[in-house]
């Protein structure tokens, strides 16, 4: 029988059993408050037999009058000797339960009654004091109970049935001692003429602790955000110190980041390379890496908090001591916090994982008990080998990951991408809210939100409109053009800002106290994430992976973003971006990347300690295979520099000189000496090195004509040709441009280098001839082969008479 209260907190359910237990639901007005399922259990006997129960031959009455729905239950227990009456008299918030036992043998007997009652359902301590026959049970401060057992023999609380039954056997429960009260129980006995009925009462009764509301529907209770919580661990979430307001929706998001592989190779830290063969290696490491960054900029992260803002909800950001708009927040969590990896998810030489996996294992290892409050984005590069998709994000949980791989070359891809992959996390999908009726594709032409492929790269913001297939709107080229297909049926889609989910995974199930150590929740202590907590795979949800590459999600984009441009570095192991202090032809290889549809002249400008480059060049639709334009930017001007690393800010702008993109990376520098170089080719030398001959066969026997080539005289990083033409005008107008764009999309950089690339010949065969030796051998024998290429070693190795 089960009886539904339909109480929207309170008492919801009860289930009440023709057998021994029945239970009872309470339900809160805060959804993020766990439900109580508490058992009902009654045992009775006559002179210590056991009245036992018989659901077939057990009589229901069910009646309802003036909000009190009664159930009545009537059965006899012939064995026993006992009639059995139990009336359950239930409303939103209380039910009685009656039970009437009727003697039916021939003699006095004792009768008795235990009725157990047990708080299932939550993590939350659960005390209660004594109070006569009544008991306060407090369920954390999610709920107040309040059992009465009148006239009961015995009275007793612990933390399971056995406890509590052990306790009321010894009867020492004191009025207003408070005790662990998970199990309540009442005894009840009395000696019972022939024919008489012995009559048990109790009653449940159920109060919401006020300060639990929550207000905003944010999923912490107004009080938590007026004094800060503290969990039963004792981590302190100091909410009101934070700027969380019971009135408007609080989001907290931590953003962690993948150093580049430049700097996770310690690149960044060096101060000086030795001309030693260790030395060189590693200077030779650091000019391979990866120098770009996966850190998003203050810009993109502030129009992130704006997008919230506009709607009433704050978004409060810890992306470490880079940027956090979280008032008296210290002890920063977010920020470049993780390791260059190839590829996230694994793959190639390392193991793959689930992406749903790992997501969860790494909203646990970066929050820790903050799981409760924050959900956690991570920023780093491509996902697995072949897959260019923008991310992967948990839908209705708290991780999410954004690729900004060799496609995603723009600051507003990397923002929108944050944006979408977050909406995951909140509870929406590429055509609209989880749970609703909704069109089953990804190219919902009407559809306005960063959520839609269409428009991820072109619509920064989840719709707040319905949306409804419009005629008169024309579609976007996408669907015309053959490149997708799109969604054609009707639908009726509505607004997603309407079903952003603020609660769902773990946050919102903090179950703490309120107050923090300090009463303005000014104590970064304690907030230390704890490692380790066990993921609990049983909530991964379904997890959004895209199989749309960035490059897709750009040509869907390229009519909304004309003028608009994205930039990258370009790495090549065989081609590395190496400055060479002292002197005047190093190169850095960039790309520029034209997002909008139709051609567009962009200016590239490069600025570095000591110079200035710039240059105008047009490059083609998004739509066509070379929207991106490769670079080669002379870095001429070093002579004296002496650091060895060297910071370079890349501006591109449009036509009407606007500034699109706008990045600064570091490369290292070498700042050998002749003297240095010499040394180094001597220590090569007297040790036997056979790096020397790896570098010899790898380059040949040099040209005659280049015997004696002066070390300073700048050469071009163009092929042979340049250097088998002494006599041409040497200078950084050589420096140019590279050689007409490759037509192609970036290639991954173990990729095979391709006969095209900027400077091939020597330093591409070097590699080939090396590969079979150690990996310091291939590191030196391709600083070899580009230090001929850039004359040093050329020069050097034949003054030294090596070749
Ligand atoms: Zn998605």
């Amino acid at each position: 029988m089960e009886v539904t209260t339909e109480a929207e907190s309170g008492l919801h359910t009860v289930d009440v059993s023709k057998g021994r237990v029945s239970w009872l639901y309470f339900n809160h007005s805060n959804t993020a408050v766990s439900l109580l399922q508490n058992p009902l259990y009654m045992d009775a006997a006559a002179d210590g037999v056991p009245v036992t129960y018989a659901a077939d031959e057990t009589e229901v009455a069910e009646s309802s009058e003036g909000g009190v729905d009664t159930v009545t239950l009537t059965h006899v227990d012939d064995y026993a000797q006992v009639e059995m009456v139990r009336t359950f008299r239930i409303t939103g918030d209380t039910v009685d339960v009656d039970v009437q036992l009727r003697n039916l043998s021939e003699e006095d007997r004792e009768l008795s009654l235990t009725l157990a009652h047990g708080t299932l359902g939550t993590s939350n301590q659960v005390r209660a004091t004594r109070e006569g026959d009544a008991l306060d049970v407090r369920v954390g401060e999610d709920y107040k109970l309040k059992t009465e057992f009148p006239s009961a023999v015995s009275i007793g609380a612990g933390q399971d049935r056995d406890a509590a039954l052990d306790d009321a056997a010894h009867g020492e429960w004191k009025d207003a001692e408070e005790k662990n009260a998970r199990f309540q129980v009442g005894e009840y006995a009395s000696t019972t003429a022939p024919g008489d009925t012995f009559h048990v009462q109790m009653k449940l009764s159920v109060e919401m602790a006020e300060g639990l509301a929550d207000s905003d529907g944010d999923g912490f209770p107004d009080r938590w955000e007026l004094e800060g919580f503290t969990t039963s661990d004792g981590t302190e979430f100091p909410l009101n110190a934070w700027g969380a307001d019971p009135q408007k929706p609080d989001l907290f998001l931590q953003l962690n980041w993948m150093k580049s592989e430049w700097e996770t190779l310690g690149c960044a830290a060096r101060t000086h390379y030795a001309p030693t063969p260790a030395d060189f290696a590693a200077f030779t490491a650091c000019s391979r890496a990866n120098t770009n960054t996966y850190r998003p900029s203050r810009e993109s992260l502030n129009q992130l908090v704006k997008v919230f803002d506009r709607r009433g909800i704050r978004l409060h950001i810890d992306a470490g001591e880079y940027y956090t708009n979280i008032p008296g927040y210290t002890n920063h969590h977010g920020g470049p916090t993780e390791d260059y990896e190839k590829y996230y998810f694994g793959g190639g030489s390392k193991p793959s994982q689930f992406p749903g996996v790992k997501l969860m294992q790494e909203r646990d290892r970066l929050l820790g008990p903050r799981a409760d409050v924050f959900r956690v984005g991570i920023i780093g590069g491509q996902q697995s080998p072949s897959n260019y998709s923008s991310g992967t994000g948990l839908v209705r949980d708290g991780a999410f990951y954004v690729a900004k791989n060799d496609f995603m070359t723009s600051q507003e891809q990397l923002r929108n991408t944050i944006l979408h992959e977050y909406g995951h996390n909140l509870g929406l999908t590429h055509s609209g809210g989880y749970h609703l009726q909704r069109p089953d594709s990804d190219y919902v032409p009407n559809y306005r939100s960063v959520m839609n492929y269409l428009y991820q790269f072109a619509h920064f913001d989840y719709s707040d409109t319905q949306s409804r297939p419009d005629a008169n709107t024309p579609l976007p080229r996408a669907c015309t053009d053959g490149s997708v297909r799109c969604y054609t049926g009707d639908y009726d889609i509505a607004p997603d800002w309407d079903h952003v989910e603020m609660v769902n995974g773990r946050v919102g199930s903090a179950q703490g106290m309120a107050g923090t150590s300090t009463p303005d929740g000014n104590n970064g202590s304690g907030q230390d994430g704890q490692e380790g907590s066990r993921p609990d795979y049983e909530d991964v949800e379904t997890t959004h992976q895209s199989d749309v590459t960035v490059r897709d999600l750009e040509k869907n984009a390229a009519q909304y973003n004309d003028g608009k441009a994205g930039f990258r570095v370009r790495k090549n192991p065989y081609n590395p971006n190496v400055i060479v202090a002292n002197r005047s032809d190093s190169t850095v290889a960039v790309e520029v990347t034209n997002l909008g549809h139709r051609p567009h002249n962009y200016t590239v400008e490069a600025s570095y300690p000591g110079g200035k480059w710039s240059e105008t060049v047009e490059v083609a639709s998004a739509l066509s295979n070379s929207s991106k334009k490769a670079l080669s930017v002379p870095i001429a001007n070093t002579t004296g520099y002496d650091k060895a690393t060297m910071p370079i800010q890349f501006r591109v702008y449009n036509e009407s000189g606007r500034l699109v993109a706008d990045e600064t990376q570091e490369f290292s520098v070498l700042t050998y000496t002749k003297a240095d170089m010499q040394k180094l080719i001597d220590e090569l030398t007297r040790t036997n090195s056979p790096l020397l001959a790896e570098a010899k066969s790898a380059f040949g026997t040099p040209d005659p004509g280049l015997r004696g080539a002066s070390v300073t005289s700048p050469i071009t990083t163009r092929p042979n040709a340049t250097l088998t033409t002494p006599t041409r005008k040497p200078g950084v107008t050589d420096l140019g441009p590279a050689a007409p764009t490759k037509p192609t999309e970036p290639t991954e950089p173990t990729a095979t280098p391709t006969p095209t690339t900027t400077a091939k010949t020597a330093p591409d065969s070097a590699p080939a001839a090396a590969q079979g030796s150690s990996t310091a051998g291939i590191a030196i024998g391709v600083i070899l082969g580009l230090l001929t290429v850039l004359g040093i070693g050329v020069g050097v190795a034949a003054q030294a008479g090596l070749f």
